[in-house]
């Protein structure tokens, strides 16, 4: 009952025109779409309308949403969904924005204190955002940094029933496959940060396996000729999971 409720509201909501705003807020605020071959952007509009409609979103500390803060987050979080189809983050109920990285209590063995933090995802949660700091990963296609789709890839992550690295593939030999590559990428990265070696992989990847994967998908989005070239293997895995190739989205 529920699903084909689902699907019929889906059908109504893609039945609906796209407002020619959206193209002004792809264009200015999400710069991987400038390449997009055309039924990519038809695609990705689809997957904005389901997830601008769908999900509860909230603005947090005084910030009032806009159909421009919608459109902006659901398009780079759509860009991974595009050889995906009939996917919308399904089980991302809420997105809750603030204005700029918010507050929040940290604790830790050796204390508490206040930390500050872009965004956060929680398993069956909502997917936490600030605002400026999607607007820069959304206007620099390819420093490697990217808010949404890190946030967005801890709830891909989420979807075996923990935010633990381990991806779900069609077939238990990639999924093997990925947790080997991945065992041996992360003690490289381990290393490479203890030793102060800058890496193609942000550092923050070296915190356990969850943000290994955050910070790949954003390198994978962003850099991914270099990816490929530095870290073939893990590059192919990515694009075995996300079935798009963004190298065609970069123009060098
Ligand atoms: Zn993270």
């Amino acid at each position: 009952m529920f699903h084909w409720f689902k699907k019929r509201r889906r059908k109504k909501i893609l039945s609906q025109p796209v407002p020619e705003s959206w193209d002004l807020h792809f264009n200015r605020n999400v710069r991987l779409t400038w390449e997009l071959s055309p039924p990519e952007v038809r695609r990705l509009q689809q997957i904005v309308q389901v997830i601008v409609a769908e999900k509860n979103w909230e603005g947090c500390d005084g910030l009032e949403l806009t159909e421009e803060m919608q459109v902006t987050i659901a398009a780079q979080a759509g860009l991974m969904l595009l050889g995906v189809p009939g996917f919308y983050f399904d089980n991302v109920k809420t997105i809750l924005v603030f204005p700029q990285a918010f507050s929040r209590q940290a604790s830790s063995g050796s204390g508490e204190g206040q930390t500050h933090r872009a965004g956060e995802a929680w398993q069956g949660g909502p997917i936490v955002l600030s605002w400026r700091d999607t607007l820069r990963g959304g206007r620099d296609e390819d420093d490697g940094q990217n808010l949404v789709i890190h946030e967005f890839a801890h709830a891909l992550d989420g979807l075996d029933g923990e935010m633990g690295g381990n991806l779900m593939f069609d077939n238990e030999e990639t999924s093997q496959r990925w947790q080997q590559v991945v065992a041996q990428e992360f003690a490289d990265l381990c290393r490479a940060r203890d030793r102060g070696i800058r890496t193609l992989l942000n550092h923050y990847g070296a915190t356990n396996q969850a943000e290994f994967f955050a910070v790949s998908s954003e390198t994978f989005f962003e850099k991914p000729r270099s990816l490929s070239q530095q870290h073939g293997e893990l590059f192919e895995l990515l694009l075995t999971y996300f079935r798009v190739d963004p190298r065609n989205w970069q123009r060098n």
